[in-house]
């Protein structure tokens, strides 16, 4: 029988709760139990996919095609457990549902309320998940703060589900957070105490507390937020700022977090198997030397909106025995061609990650010229793909007014062009090419290589591309195309042969990287570039 955990956060956003909820998934998985996670999103929207980066971050995208919140990330990278559409449940996706049964009929003429015809479609997305993973435990993480008014109908429903399931199957975690006050020399439970008796006021009394501060908890403190929170002492846990994110499931496990959390769901300890991952946590922390690799985008003020990027780089620079330092290059500074020489002259590699829109992509095309005329290894994802080719087709083909129909509707040489089952497509959610599609790699080539196989799936989001019209004057002229659909209708991958490493991928190889997996074409950009950054003599 599935085990439900609930992880909801106190006093200010941006915790951190879906690193923890990940790590306490990581604990039960060491464990040898199947663990699956869900994101519970208040806002209104359907799914994130149509807001903006700047907005909300990256839009990770699962192998059924759902565009997820970016913590589906943290889940599948923590627990190394493939997510889908169930796993992230919006208030608009609640209510749409409600809605369109509403209109049907379904309800024969009542009264459609928020309790309990919302609470209840919430609580069935938490069965739903259920029925289709058969985990042994459930992780549910509430998006936003305790006391936020677009939150409660979500609470509710967790008040609900757990006492239906009844003492010892389902718990609540409350993440917040103990502030140090410089003035005083203090850190202050305060706040805690009062979002818990929130917490309390909507009627979950949590049964485990992880705190989130700067520097350690004195024990007075610890055993002051057990007494006035109603949380027995061993379940008061410390989550201190840590350098990496995956140092977290280490700390939590020293504090015995998996085993208080299964004696309170009645189920037997096991001794967990965390050597692979404190090895990792090791080669994070003493890496043998440095790598300045470049990302070149348009949203380079917010990390989070490559994300998968980021943690992608950080796996291929674990198992390269380097730490990756990110430069972010924003491509707007290389519309002029003359400042790429000067931005990129301390980086070991380059990044040109997906996109949507005209702004920055003159910058992007040049950044690729740089790199293919430099030998400067390169990786290019979804859109970087698209540039890679316009690139080509522009200063090596000859072909000046090569574009894309996304950024130029009547470009002379069309390169790149809206897909043929793109073209009837109205609206916006969730209408791209979505999830995970077969493709097939060329026998030989550097992707094969470095996939070790000729048939791979890979996780895509995109409404444009390659113009087949246009691929055999590329191959002429040197570009390979080493990866296509299975009927060799769609350009998956290209890449430059004689060059250290110049791949480029329609799909987005970020999504499937794993901390101790990294993914093919993140370990192979990092290999060419260690490679090179030895024989110049920055890397030992
Ligand atoms: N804008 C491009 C397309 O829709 C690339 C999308 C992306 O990078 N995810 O095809």
């Amino acid at each position: 029988m599935t085990k439900y955990i609930f992880i909801t956060g106190g006093v200010v956003s941006s915790l951190g709760k879906g690193i923890i909820a990940a790590s306490l998934g990581r604990l039960l998985r060491a464990r040898g139990f199947s663990v699956i996670n869900q994101k519970f999103d208040p806002y209104i929207n359907v799914d994130p996919g149509t807001m903006s980066p700047f907005q909300h971050g990256e839009v990770f995208v699962t192998d059924d095609g759902a565009e997820t919140d970016l913590d589906l990330g943290h889940y599948e990278r923590f627990t190394d457990t493939n997510l889908g559409k169930y796993n992230n449940v919006t208030s608009g996706s609640v209510y749409r549902h409600v809605i369109e049964k509403e209109r049907r009929g379904d309800y024969l003429g009542g009264t459609v309320q928020v309790i309990p015809h919302i609470t209840n479609e919430i609580k069935s997305r938490i069965l739903g998940a259920t029925k289709q993973f058969k985990p042994d435990f459930q992780l549910i993480e509430i998006g936003g703060t305790i006391g936020d008014i677009e939150s409660l109908p979500f609470i509710e429903a967790i008040r609900q589900f757990k006492v239906e399931a009844g003492i010892g199957n389902a718990i609540s975690v409350h993440t917040t957070l103990i502030p140090y006050l410089p003035t005083s020399g203090e850190l202050k439970t305060k706040p805690s105490q009062h979002s818990v008796s929130v917490l309390r006021s909507y009627g979950i009394q949590p049964e485990i507390l992880v705190c989130r501060t700067s520097r350690a908890i004195p024990k007075s403190e610890r055993e002051k937020l057990a007494l006035f929170c109603s949380v027995p002492k061993e379940a008061v846990l410390e989550c201190r700022d840590m350098k990496s994110i995956y140092e977290v499931p280490l700390a939590l496990e020293e504090q015995n977090m998996a085993g208080v959390v299964l004696k309170m769901l009645m189920v037997e300890d096991r001794v967990p198997d965390l050597e692979g991952w404190k090895n990792l946590v090791e080669k994070i922390k003493h890496p043998s030397g440095t790598l300045t690799v470049g990302i070149a985008g348009k949203y380079t003020k917010l990390s989070d909106a490559y994300i998968s990027v980021v943690e992608a780089l950080k796996h291929a620079g674990c198992k390269n025995d380097v730490k990756v330092e990110i430069k972010w290059i924003n491509s707007e500074e290389c519309n002029d061609y003359k400042n790429c020489r000067e931005l990129l002259k301390d980086i070991s590699a380059i990044v040109v990650p997906g996109g949507f829109g005209v702004r920055g992509i003159e910058g992007k095309l040049n950044v690729i010229r740089y790199a293919r005329e430099n030998n400067l290894p390169f990786l290019g994802l979804c859109l970087g793909m698209q540039c890679a080719v316009i690139e080509y087709a522009r200063n090596v083909l000859g072909l000046k007014g090569a574009n894309s129909t996304e950024f130029d509707e009547n470009a002379t040489y069309p390169v790149i062009d809206l897909m043929l089952e793109q073209k009837n497509v109205q609206g916006y959610g969730g209408t791209m090419r979505l999830g995970a599609y077969d493709c097939s790699l060329k026998v030989g080539s550097r992707a094969y290589k470095a996939y070790g196989t000729d048939l791979i799936s890979e996780r895509h989001r995109h409404r444009y591309e390659v113009n087949n019209e246009f691929i055999e004057r590329l191959f002429d002229a040197g570009l390979v195309f080493s990866g296509m659909s299975p009927d060799g209708m769609l350009a998956e991958i290209v890449e430059i042969p004689k060059l250290d490493w110049f791949v480029a991928s329609q799909f987005h190889p970020e999504f499937k990287s794993r901390p101790d997996r990294p993914h093919p074409l993140f370990d192979g950009l990092i290999e060419a570039a260690c490679k090179q950054a030895k024989s110049k003599g920055i890397l030992k």
